[in-house]
């Protein structure tokens, strides 16, 4: 294999070049003074991805899932009540790692397919008199499923009931893809990582904290070390880290903030709708259905989609990758063998999505799937050619 062929799994995300040139430096040392020349305006630049004024940026060396551990530990005490509602494989992952931190946890079970149910959660809050529940938590966009969810309804839902528990949000493979307004829905801890819609490579858990779950680090007893809010937070600080930082990440995402500035995060976010339609037209072509129950739910990072019955999704994603060289997400959870998955995020093209398109139905075509070659292709192609803005500024 060449490894030329772009993935299209939901993360790691393909890294463009600009980055890997970018993370390929020879070690220096990050207790020299210059390195808190690299750190501070770094942490300073994501609070604009996270679209955050007074909130404060933590990152451990670490994947996404390190970034879960560290807001749960530091901001809630064994015992604690929160409120979770369960909607794909990772919400149902970040539920197992709270019941394994001694946590009270009150899960919600929606169907796979559907987003976080803001008018449930009211009504939880609001039979809440005595204000037991401490935390609320999200999954924005849910990886398993394809759903974006509305974290400003959830967050609308909390201040009806005029209940002080906080909102904890998975954004792992929304942010810097999908627009986040980490002020705006008052989100309290939100977490992401590097290797998703920033495009570098895993080992960078990225927290967002707002002042009132500082506050909450003061009397949270969850055992935690490497984890330490305050730990990294002092030592950020004064410029150092309370171990050895990932220095390559760290000068990755100085660079991946410029590229997300130059092309300017709403054109990013722009671009992610476009490439996501131009699939989701694909899916209709070949006339099967996306996981996402409804329209308002779709995500523009991750498409999961329904094999026809008496069709194994698995035995798909591994046929193209054997024949073509391609990888697709497979089924997660519940969805394991109904469903794949096509990651449409990070450093992504409409040409790149096409041939992802093109291999996905050449395979379907050889398991004989009920499918018209270049179906969704054509379909795609029509679209981005509609929405392209040159092609009609030219024709005109
Ligand atoms: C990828 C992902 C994670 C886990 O991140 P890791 O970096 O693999 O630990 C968590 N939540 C969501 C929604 C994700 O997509």
């Amino acid at each position: 294999m060449t490894g030329q062929n772009p993935v299209f799994i939901p993360g790691p995300t393909n890294i463009p070049d600009r980055l890997r040139y970018a993370m390929s430096i020879q070690t220096t040392d990050h207790r020299a003074p210059d390195f808190v020349e690299l750190l501070a305006p770094v942490l300073e630049d994501v609070k604009k991805v996270f679209k955050t004024r007074n909130g404060k940026v933590i990152t451990f060396p670490s994947s996404g899932t390190g970034g879960w551990e560290a807001a749960i530990t530091n901001t809630l005490s064994p015992g604690d009540k929160i409120l979770v509602a369960r909607y794909g494989m990772f919400s149902h992952r970040w539920i197992d790692m709270c019941q394994r931190h001694n946590l009270d946890v009150e899960i919600i079970e929606c169907e796979w397919g559907s987003g976080a149910p803001a008018a449930l959660f009211g009504e939880r809050l609001e039979a809440d008199k005595n204000h037991d529940i401490k935390a609320v938590l999200v999954t924005h966009n849910e990886t398993a499923t394809g759903v974006r969810s509305d974290v400003g309804a959830v967050r609308k839902a909390i201040d009806a009931s005029s209940h002080p528990a906080m909102l904890y949000v998975d954004c792992v493979s929304s942010l810097a893809s999908m627009d986040f307004r980490m002020d705006e829905w008052g989100v309290d801890l939100a977490v992401s990582g590097s290797q998703k819609g920033f495009m570098l490579a895993t080992g960078m858990a990225i927290v967002g904290v707002s002042e009132k779950a500082l506050e909450a680090c003061k009397t949270a007893t969850c055992p935690r070390c490497f984890f330490d809010f305050g730990d990294m937070a002092g030592a950020n600080a004064n410029g150092g880290f309370p171990y050895t930082p990932p220095l390559q990440i760290m000068y990755g995402l100085r660079e991946s903030l410029k590229m997300l500035f130059e092309e300017g995060l709403d054109n990013v976010f722009a671009r992610h709708f476009r490439i996501a339609e131009g699939v989701r037209a694909a899916v209709r072509a070949w006339d099967m259905r996306l996981c996402a129950v409804s329209p308002e739910l779709y995500s523009d990072t991750v498409s999961a989609i329904y094999v026809p019955d008496g069709f194994n999704s698995d035995v798909l994603a591994n046929h193209v990758f054997d024949a073509y060289g391609v990888s697709f997400g497979v089924g997660l959870g519940e969805m394991a063998g109904r469903a794949f998955r096509i990651g449409h995020l990070g450093s992504l093209t409409d040409v790149m999505a096409l041939s992802g398109l093109a291999a996905i139905e050449m395979a379907m075509k050889d398991l004989n799937y009920p499918i018209e070659l270049g179906s969704g292709v054509s379909a795609a192609q029509e679209y981005y050619r509609a929405t392209t803005g040159v092609a009609q500024s030219k024709a005109a």
